[in-house]
């Protein structure tokens, strides 16, 4: 844990410039840059002032100063600037009351963990998210491109690495479903990814691993240790900023879109997460998959929210074109141990109960962590209030059942539209405790159906003119 006068003299002693991070409502990081003079001890207390008004889904241009908080367990030197930066990631406060600001998506999860204490459940929760993505050249920056390329390629599904190249290498392709991690020369992204994970450790990242994921061309996963609920958000955010610096550096484009290509897996951020008090895990126990009655009721209150839990952690309409039957995405509301084709996955993890946890497996990276993982905590905290029975495990693969058994299951919304109406209809499991206001919910909802749902349903879309042109 750094101290505000510890940043300070670290300040002094080696940086002009500051970079002030912070999150939107929809979960993209914004930034300012100041200059050291501005930062004093009083800056992570009260906070350095700045115009909040064109931030999306914030406040209106009449009452648009904010205070953003710097803090100083967040400061690492920002790689992707040429003069020496040192970054912190913050959170927004009232400048007239100094209470920390109901949009702020940080300020949320910070609440998240004083309600986890508040009910006595437990003090602490941790989050270790899977986020997938696919690496794509970059053709926005190729002057050889033909007139709209990209977007032609994208309706077919073609649009990645591994197949764009026209009449070039048809070779040392990671082709679909024959294994997804063959070495080099298959794998051409070794070392792109291994520059990403070291970035991400200069960034005070824990790194552990990075592999190539199952689609068929650049698509790939980096994985990190799991932290508590802000540490887990904010190593997230830190995760995606330098896998697309990173890439953008190299002439490519990294993205983080639940399904860019057609027919092929989509990118997923599972989500790892597991609850403790006083320094001890609580969801190892003598229940099913060694899980404690706990564990079990908090997987009730998941799989009971779900539907309206999507629309925090599948937040965008292209989020359910993932969650279809086929590609190891999860279809149905169901747990089970070490079964993938649940969206709640108990995994194998010996006799450890340290390490005891469940994977939810729905989320993905469209999502803004902060109000994902705040989200899925507070539905877990209702499971294990009202004692939510999470019913029976389902230890079969869910795709082999028959249709008569799957209708036994309940399924994921199929839409953004659905999982709106969804929270709409149930969210006092995320008012509860003043985790989320109402005004957030209903400002969430609004804002999605504006710029996302309604606007999408508006526009004629490209495999439209395939069925319909020519009827
Ligand atoms: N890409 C898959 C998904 O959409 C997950 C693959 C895996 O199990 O890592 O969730
Ligand atoms: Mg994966
Ligand atoms: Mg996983």
């Amino acid at each position: 844990m750094a101290t505000p006068q510890e940043i300070l003299n670290l300040i002094n002693s080696k940086y002009e410039l500051i970079d002030l991070k912070f999150i939107d409502m929809p979960g993209t990081w914004q930034h300012l840059t100041v200059h050291k003079s501005q930062i004093s001890e009083s800056s992570f207390t009260e906070g350095v002032p700045f115009d909040g008004s064109s931030i999306r889904g914030w406040k209106a241009i009449n009452e648009s100063d904010m205070m953003m908080v710097p803090d100083p367990n967040t400061a690492w030197e920002d790689p992707f600037m040429k003069e020496p930066t040192l970054s912190m990631i913050c959170t927004i406060k009232e400048p007239r009351t100094g209470e920390l600001y109901d949009r702020c998506p940080r300020a949320i999860a910070t609440r998240a963990v004083e309600y986890l204490k508040a009910t006595g459940i437990g003090d602490t929760a941790y989050f270790g998210p899977e986020a997938e993505f696919f690496v794509f050249d970059d053709v926005r920056y190729d002057q050889n491109q033909k007139s709209g390329y990209y977007y032609i390629d994208s309706i077919e599904g073609l649009w990645n690495t591994g197949r764009e190249e026209e009449g070039g290498n048809l070779g040392y392709k990671i082709r679909g479903k024959e294994g997804y991690f063959p070495v080099a020369p298959t794998d051409t992204l070794q070392d792109l990814r291994t520059e990403m994970l070291l970035t991400m450790a200069k960034c005070g990242v824990p790194i552990e691993k990075h592999h190539h994921e199952v689609a068929t061309g650049g698509q790939c996963e980096l994985g990190f240790r799991f932290g508590t609920l802000i540490q887990a958000a904010d190593w997230l955010m830190t995760y995606k900023y330098c896998v697309k610096n990173v890439a953008r550096k190299h002439g490519k484009v990294a993205t983080f879109m639940p399904k860019p290509v057609f027919n092929d897996n989509g990118s997923g951020m599972h989500t790892h997460q597991s609850i403790w008090k006083d320094g001890q895990p609580l969801f190892w126990g003598d229940g099913y998959a060694n899980l404690s009655q706990t564990a079990l009721w908090y997987i009730g209150g998941i799989l009971k929210h779900a539907p309206a839990l999507l629309a925090f952690t599948n937040p965008t309409t292209n989020s359910y074109k993932r969650l279809v039957p086929g590609f190891e995405a999860p279809v149905n509301l169901a747990y089970s141990q070490g079964n993938r084709s649940a969206s709640v996955r108990i995994p194998l993890t010996g006799s450890n109960p340290k390490a005891k946890r469940l994977e939810f497996r729905c989320p993905d990276a469209t999502s803004n962590p902060y109000l994902a993982f705040a989200a899925m905590l507070c539905a877990g905290i209702d499971g294990i209030k009202n004692q939510i029975d999470p019913g029976s495990p389902l230890d079969v693969d869910i795709y082999d059942l028959s249709p008569e058994e799957l209708a036994k299951i309940p399924s994921t919304p199929g839409s953004l539209m659905a999982a709106l109406e969804n929270l709409q209809k149930d969210h006092s499991f995320l008012t509860a405790g003043g985790v989320f206001s109402e005004d957030f919910i209903l400002n969430w909802i609004q804002y999605k159906l504006d710029t996302e749902v309604i606007p999408m349903s508006l526009r004629p879309h490209p495999y439209e003119f395939a069925l319909y042109f020519d009827a």
